[in-house]
């Protein structure tokens, strides 16, 4: 692969900022605060290059070890400038062996630009260089055959995307267990073609989910302080106070039972107090709610354990983590990512064990009835415009 775009250079050369390419919106692409002519192509020939699709897990430094990065890029900030990776990001390496030799990363997130990094003597530089693509917004229909993934592959989405379309509607729709077959989902999404005519999928602005005889519209509208968030035709906010899942796609492996199931290892009868989600090594787990970590460390046959104390009666644990991304004491806000999936403690394979307190007592997770005070409403003074962009994006959708 070829790169003969300019690098352009952000003013900040922390590795922060310059990193939020999903959320840039086609009306806004950052607009370059300084330009260098710095080119990719003339040391392109001698370097060693490999690409590499990030899988559900995966960290950064994890990532640039498997591609065979040099040790001190590790060590030089490389991993710190690939802290919002998501599955389905291609990042590309072109490096030479040895210190101060050319080394350079390309994040392609798939939207209208790409994260570049690239070492300058002891430093690495961030960068992002915009992607010349034509942006279309239309319709495109997704029919659930097998699988809304494999569906939302068809139509081209990558897995980050398609785990997005799945947390637009995870209030509405359990799409493991009540999803019904020829359910389809109709997005508004931007199509970006490049110079060459080669397209993808970039950012997608509303959503309508066919489930049967009943359809659920969700509205991709950026509040004026900034906030992304998704509402129905009517203004009002999908947010609950609590997520149905840890994680984004259930798959109960062992229910909730008060009374007793046979336990694989223990090879006794017991009661089941959670409910167990099979999921690959290393998938993230989320906080169902804004909360705060009232535990956080091994916990006998839980392994490794996090549990929070959130408003209220509730308390939610999980459990056989492989890691903990929390400390005791610190505050979570509802999505943050607290683990990832493991299977330390007693457990046959990688599985979450989720439970749910209601005044310390254990209860179903997937029965107990979740308070649903958390549901926004736009604010007044900017309804007006959110009904704009609905009709919009509703004439593409059929709302
Ligand atoms: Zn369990």
């Amino acid at each position: 692969m070829r790169w003969r775009l300019p690098v352009v250079l952000f003013a900040s050369v922390g590795t922060g900022g310059a990193l939020v390419v999903n959320g840039v919106e086609p009306a806004a692409i950052p607009q370059p605060v300084a330009v260098t002519t710095a080119s990719w192509e003339p040391v392109a020939a001698r370097l060693r290059t490999t690409q590499h699709e990030v899988v559900p897990g995966e960290t950064a430094s994890e990532v640039l070890r498997a591609m065979g990065a040099p040790a001190d890029a590790l060590i030089g900030g490389a991993a710190g400038g690939l802290d919002r990776l998501s599955v389905g990001d291609v990042v590309q390496l072109d490096y030479e062996a040895g210190e101060d030799a050319p080394f350079r990363l390309r994040l392609d997130k798939g939207g209208p630009t790409v994260f570049a990094l690239v070492r300058q003597g002891e430093r690495y530089v961030p960068s992002r260089i915009p992607v010349p693509f034509h942006i279309e917004t239309g319709a495109k229909t997704l029919t659930v055959t097998s699988s809304l993934w494999q569906a939302a592959l068809d139509a081209g989405l990558r897995p980050s995307q398609i785990m997005n379309v799945a947390a637009i509607f995870e209030y509405d729709v359990d799409f493991n267990s009540e999803l019904l077959p020829g359910a389809t989902i109709q997005l508004a999404a931007d199509t970006l073609t490049d110079d060459a005519g080669a397209s993808r999928v970039g950012d997608i602005r509303g959503a309508k989910l066919t489930n049967g005889s009943k359809t659920y519209v969700q509205i991709r509208y950026r509040l004026a302080d900034g906030t992304l968030g998704w509402f129905k035709p009517d203004g009002t906010g999908a947010h609950k106070t609590f997520l149905r899942s840890p994680l984004p796609f259930m798959n109960v492996t062992s229910g909730f039972s008060a009374t007793g199931r046979y336990h694989p290892i223990l090879k006794i009868r017991r009661p089941h107090l959670g409910v167990d989600f099979g999921a690959p090594m290393g998938t993230p787990v989320r906080a169902v709610a804004d909360g705060v970590v009232s535990q956080a460390g091994p916990a006998g046959g839980h392994g490794n354990h996090v549990a929070l104390q959130h408003a209220g009666p509730y308390a939610t644990g999980y459990s056989h983590l492989s890691a903990i991304l929390v400390r005791r004491g610190q505050t979570v806000h509802q999505g943050d990512i607290i683990g990832r999936v493991g299977m330390t403690g007693l457990a046959t394979g990688p599985h979450l064990h989720y439970e749910f307190f209601v005044n310390g007592k254990y209860v179903n997770p997937l029965s107990v009835e979740l308070p649903n005070n958390g549901s926004s409403e736009l604010p007044e003074a900017e309804k007006a415009d959110f009904f704009t962009v609905r009709d919009a994006v509703m004439a593409m959708i059929g709302g």
